[in-house]
């Protein structure tokens, strides 16, 4: 129970501080990774903002209770106690779909899109109407001017929208001014407030539209730093920083397996072929990989010029050698002519797997690599085309 509580606080934590992601090397679409993490950070927002709307809420009923006046009071607790369940409710989806059900396939973003676009403007009509009564009351309207300002922060995914909203908001604004019961205590008192309203969210776009460039700046960045531009595996960096993270998720003790595997007669394909059909190769390979390995680890690493690695957590011998011989075959059905017809037609890979209990949080994958590695060489000794264990 404990441990459960602890966890979802963890998670909790996360809708302030989204995580780091530099784990979309399957994704070589910038653009593509910085939407799918705004959608992210929109709805997390939901979270993250909620214990505000929650005081608002409880000041709402509060204020309205001290001034009790109002013939509306229980049209108004009743749209108070409303947002109280709607706001729940919302919350726990989010935390729902944000740290349960990982979406991790950029083309679902619309769930998260969804959610923001469905949860704001409800929630501001719903909250403008509670102000109304509130200011009906002779009381002023600190919850509008919070509603406002909270709205105005909201992002907005992009111009057509921010347009969209802005009509939206200001024909609120005139309904309130249309049904303005109180006239001396006005809701939206002078135009100047529209325009005011109006500022505000233009700033806020702005401000939003500038924290994109910077998040895609970053992006490159990683990309760059982490990312092996030919096969858009992760580089030696990338493996590493991806894999620190990766060893988090798991319990200290934990087995993890790698395969490493080498092109048979690279350097005779490029002398044969050329460069540029060698980097071809190089590519289609690394498409193998990710085609049999992105359901099972983000660790597929681009190690050096045509080595690869994987790395698989919480694995046994029987899984591993069975991932690396699906490799080894993934490859060979690629029928990539090779260059030499000693070990077999089409171009062949040979693979050193190894294995290892994990002992504690600072261990590096390096320790492992050297056991693979004189597997793989085993594997060239003895007539390449095949997988060397190399055991505990
Ligand atoms: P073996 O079967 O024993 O592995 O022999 P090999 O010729 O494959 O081994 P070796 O390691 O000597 O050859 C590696 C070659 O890979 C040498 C280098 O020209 C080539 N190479 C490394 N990086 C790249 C690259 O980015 N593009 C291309 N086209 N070739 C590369
Ligand atoms: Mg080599
Ligand atoms: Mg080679």
């Amino acid at each position: 129970m404990k441990e459960k509580i602890g966890k979802i606080l963890k998670n909790y934590k996360k809708a302030f501080v989204p995580e780091k992601d530099y784990l979309h090397q399957n994704n070589s679409d910038v653009s593509a990774v910085v939407n799918k993490r705004i959608a992210e950070t929109n709805c997390r927002r939901i979270l993250s903002i909620s214990p505000i709307l929650f005081v608002l809420y409880i000041v709402n009923i509060i204020l309205l209770t001290i001034h009790n006046k109002a013939q509306y009071l229980p049209l108004s607790i009743t749209i108070t106690v409303a947002l109280i369940v709607y706001t729940l409710f919302f919350d726990i989806l989010v935390y729902w779909i944000m740290f349960l059900n990982q979406i991790d396939n950029s083309e679902e973003i619309w769930k998260f899109k969804l959610i923001h676009r469905v949860f704001w403007p409800i929630w501001f009509v719903a909250m403008v109407i509670v102000s109304c009564i509130q200011i009906d009351n002779g009381y002023i309207g600190v919850t509008l001017v919070f509603t406002f300002i909270i709205y105005s922060l909201l992002p907005l995914y992009n111009l057509a929208e921010f347009s969209a909203n802005l009509v939206f908001t200001i024909a609120v604004m005139i309904i309130m001014v249309l049904y303005d019961h109180n006239q001396e205590i006005a809701y939206v008192s002078t135009k100047m407030e529209i325009l005011n309203f109006v500022a505000m969210q233009i700033i806020g776009f702005v401000a939003q539209r500038m924290q994109l460039m910077l998040w895609m700046s970053r992006e490159y960045l990683y990309m760059e730093a982490f990312v092996d531009p030919l096969t858009q595996l992760l580089n030696r960096r990338g493996g590493d920083a991806v894999f620190q993270k990766e060893r988090q998720t798991y319990a200290n003790e934990t087995e993890i397996g790698i395969i490493m595997f080498d092109i048979d007669y690279f350097k005779r394909y490029n002398d044969t072929f050329g460069h540029g059909e060698g980097d071809i190769c190089l590519r289609t390979v690394g498409d193998a990989i990710r085609e049999n390995m992105k359901e099972r680890t983000k660790l597929m690493i681009r190690h050096g010029g045509e080595e690869f690695v994987t790395i698989l957590f919480q694995t046994n011998e029987k899984e591993l050698l069975q991932c690396a011989e699906k490799l080894r075959k993934a490859v060979f059905e690629k029928h990539m002519k090779a260059p030499t017809d000693e070990v077999a037609e089409y171009v062949t890979i040979s693979i050193g797997a190894a294995m290892e209990r994990i002992p504690g949080e600072d261990f590096r994958y390096e320790k492992l690599l050297s056991a693979a590695d004189e597997a793989l060489y085993k594997a060239k000794q003895s007539g390449k085309n095949c997988v060397v264990y190399a055991g505990r």
